[in-house]
């Protein structure tokens, strides 16, 4: 694999092309102190997420819902939180306000046009001399960053080099698994291996979302460095809040229809077409009273639209079309009938570090039937709150689904029991808390070696 995308250079303050140590940077006046004002701010960072806007569509998945509702919920802890993202329009508000302790703030980094995660990396070193004219213009700095996916760990980085910022970073994806699982390797790859390694290796803390995820970081980033586990969380109230026959009476959905449900991006590694061919197979295909589906926005002529083509053409192609349906793109205030009007739904991905959708389903009493992978090996546990089947084997997937329609008594068991799960692990609330009290271990200072403790005798 030939990398021949280079590191970028801080254009303002930095000169020189090697960021490996920051000694040519220039630092802010403002230094991080450890008072209590500054330690009750946080930056949250998410170059390519934005906390603020429509989820499903496009990139916009998992890691916007995380960091809105991290920020939110430590918003609501008494932290002041400034969420930190890419400008993209300038049509965009500069500053969302989402509640009086939590803010989205856009900041310029190259054209204001949408650029895909992969071409972002050279526009990192304008991100970061806006973050640094953002915190100088307004009097202060930020003692800790919570940084989000790889590009935003490489901003963390340059900051706590700059301003020793401590730094706490959630990757939701790694590089090390997503090239195994794709057959097009982006240019970019080298530099993100490169870049997640040195993350994990100085970040103060690694936050991995899952047990599954913590091996994979210790298997193939590297053996060194801080790792905690603190999963991703889910909004209990807003999903669980409407019953299955309101929410089929609100969708218009007769009481004996078997609804299997898929709520996501169009991503080719989502694997829509393994539960799209899975649903062909179903016993009930022919049964008149089987639906289908699948939900998520997508724009004609991008990537997630060009996915959607590909999966109507296969549904077209297996006859599917009378009983499979595409609402686009669902707002998080609808999806909690989908939901609860499905009698399962589907996490038929390649790989998933995480998978919000499993815990929404399971919160909102719906079983879910999900590729053996990654987080949701944790939050999924079979034949209690749902199945799990190999990922892209249809037949698997396939049985998975009709033993779950088959038995509408086990299917209900299967989703009290979800709920209780996330009620019990995966809240925002939860996951908040043990996201303040790392922050808190973070910032403390660190203990003086006991050689330079000088023991004076009364
Ligand atoms: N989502 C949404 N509307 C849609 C499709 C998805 O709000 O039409 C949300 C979904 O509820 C979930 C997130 O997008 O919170 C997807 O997160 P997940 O971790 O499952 O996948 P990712 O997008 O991170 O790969």
């Amino acid at each position: 694999m030939k990398n021949n995308q280079s590191f970028p250079t801080l254009g303002v303050r930095g000169t020189s092309a090697d960021l490996g140590t920051g000694s040519n940077l220039v630092k802010t006046t403002h230094e991080p102190t450890m008072n209590s004002r500054t330690t009750k701010r946080i930056a949250l960072i998410s170059v390519h997420g934005d906390p603020a806007i429509e989820i499903g569509k496009e990139e916009a998945g998992g890691q916007n819902v995380y960091v809105r509702n991290v920020g939110e919920a430590l918003g609501q802890l008494g932290l002041q939180v400034d969420m930190f993202t890419r400008r993209v329009s300038a049509k965009q508000d500069v500053i969302v306000q989402h509640t009086p302790n939590c803010r989205t703030i856009r900041l310029e980094a190259g054209s204001l046009e949408f650029v895909p995660r992969d071409d972002l990396f050279g526009y990192l070193p304008e991100f970061v001399d806006n973050f640094l004219k953002f915190q100088q213009e307004n009097g202060y700095s930020y003692p800790l960053v919570h940084t989000n996916y790889w590009l935003s760990s490489w901003v963390g980085m340059q900051l706590k080099k700059i301003q020793g910022s401590k730094q706490v970073h959630t990757y939701h994806s790694l590089g090390a698994v997503k090239y195994n699982t794709i057959e097009n390797i982006p240019l970019i790859a080298n530099t993100r291996l490169a870049v997640e390694k040195e993350l994990l290796e100085t970040a103060e803390t690694v936050v991995a979302t899952s047990p599954q995820e913590r091996a994979h970081m210790r298997q193939l980033v590297s053996t060194k460095g801080e790792i905690e586990i603190i999963p991703c969380g889910t909004d209990i109230e807003r999903f669980g809040c409407i019953a299955r026959e309101a929410a089929r009476t609100y969708l218009g959905i007769d009481k004996e229809t078997k609804v299997v449900l898929y709520v996501g991006r169009f991503d080719h590694r989502k694997g829509i077409e393994t539960l799209v061919r899975a649903v062909g197979e179903s016993q009930y295909r022919n049964s008149g009273k089987l639906q289908l589906i699948i939900g998520g926005g997508s724009v004609p002529g991008q990537s997630d639209g060009i996915e959607r083509d590909r999966i109507e053409n296969i549904v077209k192609e297996l006859g599917m079309n009378d009983f499979t349906t595409f609402p686009g793109r669902l707002s998080q205030e609808i999806l909690p009938t989908y939901y609860a009007a499905a009698d399962v739904c589907v996490v038929p991905s390649h790989y998933e570090p995480f998978g919000l959708v499993a815990i929404e389903a399971m919160a909102s009493g719906t079983p879910v039937v999900a590729s053996d992978v990654g987080g949701l090996q944790f939050t999924v546990v079979p034949e209690e709150t749902g199945l799990l089947a190999p990922a892209q084997d249809v037949s698997a997937f396939s049985c998975a689904i009709d033993r779950i329609l088959n038995n509408p008594e086990w299917r209900d068991e299967l989703g009290k029991a979800g709920r209780k799960r996330v009620e019990l692990k995966f809240s925002w609330v939860g996951v908040a808390n043990q996201l303040d009290e790392l922050y808190v271990k973070v910032l403390q200072p660190a203990p003086i070696p006991a050689k330079e403790v000088v023991l004076v005798s009364k």
